[in-house]
């Protein structure tokens, strides 16, 4: 009898602990924005370790960065960008890999993503507010030197281009691979749930605690309306949502819009119907990819969205 009154005290005093637990863990939240990688990044974390792993994510995101920051001329790819043809280089097993997993969307997107567009995207400058077109005549130059099989992966984290000229723009793919790494991160620490967002790139995982049933929903933005307006909201459990879309780095001019997805055919922004491509799946690198082919491919590309498990939302 004394041992059952034993038991039952240890196990009260056990639930009381799980109880405090839980509520301290909940209350702590954190939440911050910073811009890097050319956008606001977003997160908010709840859980015991929150503040510890939000300065851990922004490290991690901010690393990441300046890896692969084209416009870093301290960073691995700006290297890459710099070597004559065949000259070896080394990198990190990071930027090793999102190569090689961009390259091989390169290669199954038949170039409509290609991560060597970067001299025809040096020409646009959507962001001064100018509204220049780029003469015909350097589109034309500029595409000579577009093709990511000029990129060769040696093995050993080596890589070396076929051509002097050939350069390499990660911006339709590292803030993916920066959303995975954040998310690995967040894995670390003593979190219930939290929300990654890099402009457009989303990753949630655990328990919402604002929601009804503890699901993150990810509302797909309407394109050019209001932030915050949307038509879609679709409910995750630990995926990915990313969107590439025509509304937020654009110019007008003569009535036409004049976007930052360019078709590496013409050297022109994507002709099509629609202004944005959502992906849904597990790896944020790969949906990134995906989001920016499947936007210069069109329909035809839902195909490719399948062969890596990822759900397709155009708008
Ligand atoms: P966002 O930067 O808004 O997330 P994307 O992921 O589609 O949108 O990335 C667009 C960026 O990718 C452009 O600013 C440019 O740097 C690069 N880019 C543009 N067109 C292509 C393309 N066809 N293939 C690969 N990269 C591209
Ligand atoms: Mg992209």
């Amino acid at each position: 009898m004394k041992k059952i009154r034993y038991v039952l005290i240890a196990l009260m005093i056990g639930c009381l602990i799980f109880c405090f637990w839980l509520i301290s863990n909940k209350n702590n939240k954190y939440e911050k924005q910073e811009f890097i990688m050319d956008t606001t990044c977003s997160i908010t974390l709840y859980g015991k370790e929150c503040e510890a792993a939000g300065n851990a994510i922004f490290d991690e995101i901010r690393r990441i960065d300046s890896l692969m920051n084209m416009h870093d001329e301290k960073s691995e790819i700006s290297r890459i960008n710099r070597a004559k043809a065949n000259e070896k280089i080394k990198v990190s097993n990071d930027t090793y890999y999102v190569l090689k997993t961009a390259l091989e969307i390169c290669r199954e997107s038949d170039g409509a993503f290609d991560i060597t567009i970067a001299p025809v995207t040096s020409l646009w400058d959507f962001k001064s507010g100018k509204a220049e077109i780029p003469s015909e005549e350097s589109i034309k130059n500029a595409l000579l030197c577009v093709g990511y099989y000029n990129i060769v992966l040696d093995g050993n984290n080596t890589v070396y281009k076929l051509k002097d000229e050939s350069c390499i723009d990660l911006g339709a793919a590292a803030k993916g691979y920066a959303g995975d790494k954040a998310l690995e991160v967040a894995k670390k620490y003593s979190l219930t749930g939290g929300i990654i967002d890099l402009g457009g790139n989303i990753l949630c995982f655990g328990e919402n605690p604002t929601g009804d049933n503890g699901k993150w929903k990810v509302g797909i933005q309407t394109p050019f309306k209001q932030t915050g307006t949307y038509e879609k909201i679709i409910e995750i459990d630990n995926k990915t949502v990313v969107t590439s879309g025509t509304y937020q780095r654009y110019f007008e001019k003569s009535g036409k819009i004049y976007h930052h997805i360019i078709d590496p055919e013409t050297g022109y922004p994507s002709r099509q119907k629609y202004n944005s491509v959502t992906i849904v799946a597990d790896s944020s690198l790969k949906a990134d990819c995906l989001a920016t082919a499947i936007f210069v491919m069109g329909e035809k590309g839902k195909n490719l969205a399948k062969k890596y498990n990822g759900d397709v939302y155009i708008e």
